[in-house]
């Protein structure tokens, strides 16, 4: 059983008594795609099976949408086929085997009858088992965004376009004074072709939950550009008109409550696992799926979709820092039942990097610690640019999916250097800098729900 041939005989509707492991991965982005390159890397002399499930047949590197909202050139560059990235993914290892399967996630089956149903694109219902399962599904978001429906690349582009049309020369609101809010409007206003850009906020603070420096530096900048900041504005059907806009893009943030989300599929008994007040999924700090009174040993959640005991922010670092835990304890479970698995961190760092516009502007924040671009220092403002820093990793990261060899270690190498400014900075030595991590208890907006996954907190 140790060629690949032999594992992908193995896949499907057939249960792995002996044999590759099966790990299912639902959702094929940031999250699931981190885990499975990591997996890959510890399973250098086991063999395992990966299967993805997707309901698109493409990665978007939705970490650059501002500039795919703007130009068609930008939206074909930043979305891939995950044919290609499977392809690269199954070169990297001789003992372990990936497939993606293009489907929608429908039902979850737990307790022996361990299976999953999806629907595929024309409607057809099928099941697929599972040793483990780990649901990466992430976070819904409103259109043109996140598009709910996309499953093919080319339906995706012409969602966009049509967007791109639709803002061409009129005035536009966003709404969300959140990091994808300001970035949205800081690029729309400098580069989107419209006649007026605004920007409203439910608070009194742009970049609300960051130092405040960064609401002071979003805010000169919305000013000197030209964006009317509307504060203390709760978007009510009627505010486009109120406030005389002719268009509204929705950066109001994450959602999880839609059609497709958590609570579409996991029914009956796992529907305990649910947040009552956010949808997401609760997690222990194993980030097995759990309930006030249980913990699914074989079922994971990783990345936006889910609640941790850690409250981290929903962004790509954290991501990278759980997924490698959720490796390693895969990779314990697989090869020596699980004897030693780690919880993940109890506090998790804060990195942002937000851009204003495409000039510079922007902070990188880390945790506490605020840097601002250098778009007013002569020289410095084409070096130090927030926006070029962004575009590099964006590249980097498409590379990286493609499988180039240079990008790959760059990427490492930038990942490994996190990795070790995280360690430094939680170092008690450290406490009094801003970038000291020490990040418990901070996301307060959902403070609430923490507090019931911190109860559930066991590992069973
Ligand atoms: C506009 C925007 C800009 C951002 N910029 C940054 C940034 O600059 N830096 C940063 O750190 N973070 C940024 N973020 C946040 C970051 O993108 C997310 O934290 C990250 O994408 C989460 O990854 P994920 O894999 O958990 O989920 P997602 O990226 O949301 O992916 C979920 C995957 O699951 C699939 N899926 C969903 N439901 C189902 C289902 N029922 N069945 C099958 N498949 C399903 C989806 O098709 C998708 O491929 C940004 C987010 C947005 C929206």
């Amino acid at each position: 059983m140790g060629t690949k041939q032999g594992k992908q005989e193995q896949v499907g509707s057939q249960r792995h008594l002996i044999g590759p492991k099966h790990i299912v991965i639902v959702g094929a982005s940031f999250a699931g795609l981190f885990l499975a390159k990591k997996l890959i890397k510890l399973h250098s002399k086991t063999p395992l099976q990966i299967t993805f499930l997707d309901k698109n047949s493409y990665f978007e590197l939705i970490t650059s949408l501002p500039g795919a909202l703007l130009s068609p050139e930008h939206a074909s560059r930043i979305i891939l086929p995950y044919s290609q990235i499977m392809a690269q993914l199954n070169s990297r290892s001789p003992h372990v085997s990936v497939q993606f399967i293009q489907g929608m996630l429908t039902r979850v089956t737990a307790g022996g009858s361990d299976t999953i149903e999806y629907s595929i694109e024309n409607g057809q219902v099928r099941h697929l088992r599972y040793d483990y399962l780990v649901l990466a599904t992430g976070s819904m978001y409103s259109q043109p965004i996140k598009h709910y429906y996309a499953f093919s690349q080319d339906v995706r582009l012409e969602g966009l376009k049509v967007k791109r049309e639709s803002i061409k020369g009129k005035s536009v609101l966003v709404v969300g004074g959140g990091s994808n809010g300001v970035e949205i409007a800081s690029e729309m206003a400098e580069g989107g072709g419209c006649r007026k850009v605004g920007l409203a906020t439910r608070g009194n603070m742009l970049l609300g939950g960051l130092p405040e420096r960064c609401h002071l530096a979003a805010d000169r900048w919305m000013r000197e550009n030209g964006v009317e900041v509307h504060y203390n504005t709760t978007y009510q059907e009627d505010t486009k008109d109120t406030l005389g806009y002719d268009e509204v893009i929705d950066c109001t943030g994450f959602k999880y409550t839609s059609s497709g989300g958590p609570s579409s599929y996991l029914q009956g008994d796992l529907s305990s696992c649910l947040s009552p007040q956010t949808g997401q999924i609760l997690v222990n700090s194993y980030l097995q799926l759990t309930t006030p009174s249980h913990s699914y040993s074989n079922i994971f959640s990783l990345g936006d979709v889910c609640l941790t005991p850690s409250n981290e922010e929903k962004a790509i670092v954290p991501i990278h820092i759980l997924s490698s835990f959720l490796s390693a304890n895969l990779h314990s479970l697989i090869t020596n039942s699980g004897s030693n698995l780690q919880p993940i961190p109890e506090a998790i760092p804060r990195v942002y990097m937000i851009n204003f516009g495409t000039r510079g502007a922007g902070v990188v924040v880390f945790n506490e610690f605020v840097m601002e671009g250098m778009e007013r220092v002569p020289v410095l403002r084409h070096v130090v640019s927030v926006k070029k820093f962004k575009r590099m990793i964006d590249w980097l990261n498409l590379g990286e999916l493609q499988g180039h060899q240079c990008e790959r270690c760059i990427m490492g190498a930038q990942y490994t250097g996190m990795d070790a400014a995280f360690c430094l900075f939680r170092q008690k030595c450290m406490k009094c800098l801003p970038c000291h991590v020490d990040r418990v208890d901070r996301r307060k907006s959902v403070k609430d729900a923490i507090k019931r996954v911190k109860k559930y907190d066991t590992l069973q």
